[in-house]
């Protein structure tokens, strides 16, 4: 019989029931550091006193009232986004997948209004993720995720990751944009080196193109600063954010420039929950922490601080893991066994972290996570490695 939970996870049998910072406690008591936070979600850890405050605060007001209406929290969080980025407005979302849907029909509508309706392909990047609409499935491409689910929204075209060749050859006048995430998440954490970002910028100048950033995992504070794609210098025309923006409240938002958001006047894009008064609410108190300079510096000495203790625990289990990679807090152990194994063992073991494609078991801490949990969590990792190499005999 099919469970009451439609069966499109294979979950592991673990029942969190409290958050505490860094830490979720099982149902059995049982504490785990949690270098997961959903999945680069809880920006924050859980429980943050702050975003606890704003939540609650605003539920004691009003939760839902439409964007048929004006919504101060939706504006005052528009105004920080505009205020910290490239872009100069903002689309509220539920879901990273939303984000996408609108990046795309933003950049069609954009062409469509300068006369050059043609110009309807986005070209996307092999690995990489976008959601899993229709939109979403479609700009990834892989089998994985496309097959049975035909017939695909047609209009991407995909190359693979790193191909500057193929990228040339692809780009005619049907192309209108190119979307890439400045560090492939789901993919196994494969940052864009700098000069690749700039030159994907340089590419769409010179060929009249729109250049979409994929943030939803990589933003938001996770590589040390606000949003990834400033370390290499350069501004996205549109860029999709989500995962961390909320802290753990659904939330996700479209950036732009005005000039790419030119197309999307009054009744061309809606939503009935996106930007509500609950999620702006927890989004302002999000931004108002992580896109302060100190914090993200301090981001960035914990990142320096785990790192070295991962390059450690790869150096001591040299059969296990095949080095670290990624950016900031947004990290990989590439590895030489299953990365699911590694990942159960760690559960044992009272840590908790997230396998990826390639090998790779990301590392997604809280960006406000302590030194020594930081320590403790991979003492723990080490337990686990130790752990994967007994089962393997
Ligand atoms: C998670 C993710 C998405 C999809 O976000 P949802 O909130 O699950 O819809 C899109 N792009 C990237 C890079 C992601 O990591």
């Amino acid at each position: 019989m099919i469970p009451s939970v439609l069966p499109t996870y294979s979950r592991a049998p673990l029942q969190f029931v409290k958050g505490e910072g860094s830490w979720l406690i099982e149902a059995d008591g049982r504490r785990f550091l949690d270098l997961g936070a959903g999945i680069a979600v809880n920006a924050l850890g859980h429980a943050h006193p702050a975003l606890v405050q704003a939540l609650t605060d605003q539920a004691q007001k009003v939760w839902h009232v439409s964007n048929l209406y004006e919504i101060p929290q939706q504006k005052a969080l528009a105004d920080k986004l505009v205020e910290a980025t490239f872009a100069d407005t903002v689309f509220f979302t539920n879901s990273g997948t939303e984000s996408c849907e609108l990046a795309v029909k933003m950049a069609r509508k954009y062409w469509y209004e300068k006369g050059q309706p043609e110009k309807t392909t986005i070209i996307t990047f092999s690995g990489s993720f976008h959601g899993r609409s229709s939109a979403g499935i479609a700009a990834a491409g892989s089998e994985k995720m496309t097959k049975g689910f035909g017939p695909l929204l047609p209009g991407f075209k995909h190359l693979p990751w790193g191909d500057h060749a193929a990228l040339d050859e692809a780009i005619d006048d049907t192309v209108g944009a190119i979307l890439i995430e400045p560090v492939q998440g789901e993919g196994g954490i494969r940052p864009l080196p700098d000069q690749c970002l700039k030159g994907l910028r340089d590419l769409c100048d010179e060929k009249d193109l729109l250049l979409i950033l994929d943030e939803v995992q990589c933003g938001v504070g996770r590589t040390g600063r606000l949003f990834a794609h400033e370390w290499a210098g350069i501004e996205p025309d549109i860029m999709m954010v989500a995962k961390g923006i909320g802290g753990g409240f659904p939330l996700g938002a479209v950036l732009a420039s005005e000039d790419a958001a030119s197309g999307m006047i009054a009744g061309t894009h809606g939503s009935t929950y996106g930007g509500n008064p609950l999620a702006c609410a927890v989004g302002c108190a999000v931004m108002d922490i992580v896109s302060d300079a100190d914090f993200l510096q301090s981001v960035n000495a914990r990142a320096g601080f785990l790192r070295q203790k991962l390059e450690g625990l790869v150096a001591t289990h040299p059969d296990v893991f095949d080095g670290v990679r990624g950016s900031g807090l947004m990290l990989g152990l590439k590895c030489k066994v299953a990365p699911a194994d590694v990942v159960k063992a760690g559960f044992e073991c009272g840590v908790i972290t997230v396998p990826a494609a390639d090998n790779v078991v990301r590392i997604l801490p809280p960006l406000n996570i302590s030194e020594d949990e930081m320590s403790e969590a991979v003492n723990r990792l080490d337990f686990a490695a130790d752990a994967v190499r007994e089962a393997m005999g």
